[in-house]
């Protein structure tokens, strides 16, 4: 993974494109925790289940279908009077953008086995063709040590400053599309 700081900073930056009509503190904590669940998967190397395997870390819960099925579920249980409105498809929209950014960065990481993107349909792992961000650790006290700096570091330099960057824009492009 990632550290959960730069799965958070990809979905802050996605809400942002979003109409501040449906945004309040709700939808930004649902985005962040869609932006780090698929690491739910971890729970598996306590009871044995393999890396590589369907349920083994970065399989079925860092898919394409996985992303979309629990952009769904949520809009269900945390928004369901607007499910089947233009609003529940902006839910959908931005929970499946969170879920899916965790996998991309993922895939950006140096290190640990591919993601499984297209699980169940194809269960092998793949990974970007650009690596720069340095894989982070799994313990919490791994990740304070020089390890966990080195990754913070990464992090803000290739996640951080693209996502300003993309922030900036897409600010001021709602200005100026606003603005008229
Ligand atoms: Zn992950």
């Amino acid at each position: 993974m990632a550290s959960v700081v730069g799965h958070a900073i990809a979905a802050i930056t996605f809400g942002t494109a979003f109409s501040k009509k449906i945004k309040n503190w709700k939808f930004w904590l649902l985005g962040i925790f869609c932006s780090i669940f698929p690491d739910a998967d971890v729970i598996g190397f306590n009871f044995g289940v393999a890396y590589g395997s369907f349920w083994g870390h970065r399989g079925f819960t860092h898919s394409f279908l996985f992303a979309f099925i629990f952009a769904c579920f949520i809009t269900l249980i945390f928004y369901r009077k607007s499910i089947f409105k233009k609003k529940g498809f902006l839910y959908i929209l931005y929970f499946f953008l969170c879920t899916v950014s965790h996998s991309l960065l993922d895939a950006m990481t140096t290190g640990g086995k591919g993601v499984a993107f297209f699980s169940p349909f194809d269960n092998a792992r793949y990974f970007l063709p650009w690596r720069p961000i340095k894989v982070s650790p799994m313990g919490i006290e791994s990740f304070f040590s020089e390890w966990g700096l080195k990754v913070i570091q990464s992090e803000l330099f290739w996640i951080g400053i693209p996502c300003a960057i993309a922030i900036i824009l897409i600010l001021s492009l709602k200005k100026w599309i606003l603005s008229d």
